[in-house]
């Protein structure tokens, strides 16, 4: 009788990463669910995980959760995993332009106006990088600046739900299995039993996640002092 091995993580993705099959779909690369998984395997999170509740075998709700989804409107709820991904496009509005207004129109989020002189003007802060007024300018002149994936760390439900902290910047989603596996040898090196990845990203501090992925950009750099700051 074949036994199955325990589940130790999970990667979901919407249906427009999973098949492109939806009309807000930014593009995702065809093999990264794959990628992904080999990463979150060779950073030793499966045996890890299995020696650290046995003899039981891992418990569903302690899977390690990664929700990738391929615009702002995030149906793979990636604002309550362990990791959320969402693919972006930051718009530049042009220098000039008809001023027909469709960006203005397409916009969810009422982050362009046209000013008096007809040329959209962008509001950098309610802005979700979602691509839809590019998409929708008539003339091409609504420009992408910057593509890749927003990245979110500590989500969770259960009995204190907790929302996920969004890093600043983008990352490059050739780099995404590299960053999941440096997050999960953060959330190993700070593991306690009973806790969620939101935890240790909460004693980490926000403040201080921001600086070391600011100066370093490697999440794997925090992990030898993780734990300590527990104390
Ligand atoms: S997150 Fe966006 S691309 Fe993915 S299924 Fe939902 S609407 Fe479509
Ligand atoms: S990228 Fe999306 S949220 Fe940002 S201005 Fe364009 S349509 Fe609005
Ligand atoms: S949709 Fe394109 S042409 Fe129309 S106002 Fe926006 S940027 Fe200008």
């Amino acid at each position: 009788m074949s036994t199955q091995p325990p589940s130790t993580h999970h990667i979901e993705l919407c249906r427009g990463a999973r098949t492109g099959q939806c009309p807000h779909a930014l593009p995702v690369p065809d093999e990264l669910a794959d990628a992904i998984a080999g990463a979150a395997e060779s950073s030793g999170w499966p045996a890890f995980l299995v020696s650290a509740c046995a003899p039981r075998p891992p418990r569903h709700h302690e899977m390690f959760r990664i929700s990738v989804a391929a615009c702002a409107n995030g149906c793979s709820r990636p604002h309550i995993a362990d990791i959320g991904v969402i693919f972006s496009e930051r718009p530049a509005p042009p220098a000039s332009c008809s001023g027909c207004g469709a960006c203005v129109e397409a916009c969810p989020d009422d982050a362009l106006e046209l000013d008096v002189a007809g040329r959209p003007v962008l509001d950098a802060k309610a802005c979700l990088a979602c691509g839809k007024c590019v998409a929708a300018c008539p003339e091409g002149s609504m420009r992408v600046t910057e593509s890749g994936c927003r990245f979110l760390l500590g989500g969770k439900l259960g009995r204190r739900p907790r929302l996920a902290v969004e890093l600043p910047g983008f990352v490059d989603p050739e780099a995404l299995p590299e960053r999941v596996a440096g997050w999960l040898t953060v959330y190993m090196a700070g593991y306690e039993p009973g806790s969620r990845f939101a935890d240790v990203v909460e004693r980490i501090g926000l403040h201080r996640l921001l600086g070391v992925v600011r100066d370093k950009g490697d999440p794997a750099s925090m992990a030898p002092c993780a734990r300590s700051d527990a104390a």
